[in-house]
């Protein structure tokens, strides 16, 4: 999607990813023999120097990347690494970037240091109560790194499911819902905010993104805004970042992540806004002026395609008749094999209202891939 959107603008964009067909080569053909795609690990640093010796900008996508090698380049050639390889450091390491928010003031729930022994889950349950959240400092998405631990018993559960990681625990948040706000800094440190989301996750993977967030208290939403705005001027670098929170009943709003990139919560940016979180990317990086993150519709359901086996035929049949369905934009990632709880596309539906978009959706939940939803 990020390159879909620089080709609009004549950026050339160097692709670091494995296998020839990764998503991303299929949309940018590269336009000289010395702008070619590279082919490995975005964890290996010999690979991360070839990429940087063909382009001007580094960016990246997820934040599993090896940041030492980005700093190391950053220091070496003087190119722009965007967000600032620190950033992806604290970023990466679920427990610094909750001690970072925390030491900045921001709102974020109960966290502590665990070690990977039965004694100090257990220590940690008697300090937190029942249930915690479990979770690994690294290399964690789409839920594939929590467990939940609802009583002592289920410490040793909790152990095979994680033990080999590095941990830490979290209170559990009893929510009302989950929100999300997109923000995008540029290299000046100028900061917008998109509108705020809520955000439905069906086993830890986003299931449904509905936008604009509707609260029963309308200043909800300009809150989040600010709470996201304030948490993305502590880190340092430009590019959009995805803030994923938590509203509790009594309004109270806690930050539970930040994603150093675009994010899964800011897809229906794409239809619904005047400049999509991957234009905005670009700009913000290549120091362009920011565009407009207002909503140009009144209402948009973004609701994520999820592999259900490792069927394809599934999800292009789910697809076919979402093209069916009025005001209903759809994505396929061109991933070349399906599984279950895999992100494989999603759709974002756009209308005049909530209860249009509601309609329209009604349907498509019916025909998910796996099963209705
Ligand atoms: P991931 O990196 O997989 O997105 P998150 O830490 O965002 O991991 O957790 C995934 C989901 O798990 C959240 O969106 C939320 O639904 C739930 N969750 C995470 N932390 C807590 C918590 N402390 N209390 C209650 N639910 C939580
Ligand atoms: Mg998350």
């Amino acid at each position: 999607m990020l390159v879909a959107s620089a080709s609009l603008l004549n950026i050339n964009v160097v692709i670091l990813d494995q296998g020839p067909n990764a998503p991303a080569k299929q949309i940018a053909a590269p336009r000289t023999p010395e702008l070619a795609h590279v082919d490995g690990a975005f964890s290996d640093p010999a690979k991360i120097r070839e990429l940087a010796g063909k382009v001007d900008v580094l960016t990246v996508e997820i934040e599993h990347v090896d940041a030492h090698a980005l700093a190391d380049i950053e220091k070496e050639t003087g190119k722009a690494v965007h967000p600032a390889p620190r950033t992806i450091q604290i970023i990466q390491d679920k427990f610094a970037q909750k001690e970072w928010l925390a030491k900045a003031g921001c709102a974020v729930s109960g966290f502590v240091d665990v070690d990977s022994t039965p004694e100090a889950i257990r220590q940690t349950g008697e300090k937190l109560g029942y249930p915690f959240m479990l979770k690994s400092r690294t290399l964690a998405y789409d839920g594939r790194g929590n467990f939940v631990v609802e009583s002592a018993d289920k410490v040793e559960d909790a152990l095979k499911a994680l033990g080999n990681r590095p941990l830490y625990a979290e209170k559990w948040v009893p929510f009302a819902k989950e929100i999300a706000v997109m923000v995008v800094r540029s290299a000046s440190g100028e900061v917008r905010s998109y509108p705020a989301v809520e955000t439905v996750h069906k086993e830890n993977i986003c299931h449904l993104v509905i936008c604009p967030l509707r609260s029963s208290d309308p200043a909800v939403a300009a809150r989040a805004q600010d709470v996201a705005e304030e948490a993305v001027k502590t880190l340092e670098g430009a590019g959009v970042f995805g803030v994923e929170m938590f509203l509790l009943d009594d309004g109270k709003i806690y930050i539970n992540e930040i994603a150093p990139r675009p994010h899964n919560s800011g897809h229906y940016t794409i239809e619904a806004c005047e400049t999509s979180q991957y234009e905005n990317h670009l700009r913000a990086i290549l120091d362009l002026p920011l565009g407009s993150t207002s909503l140009k519709v009144p209402s948009a359901i973004m609701l994520n395609i999820l592999g259900a086996s490792p069927s394809l035929s599934e999800i292009t049949s789910f697809a076919d008749f979402a093209l069916t369905v009025p005001g209903c934009a759809v994505h396929l990632y061109g991933k070349a094999e399906s599984r279950k709880g895999r992100k494989m596309g999603h759709i974002t539906l756009t209308g005049d209202s909530d209860a249009q978009v509601r309609a329209r959706l009604r349907p498509l939940l019916e025909r998910l891939p796996g099963g209705p939803s």
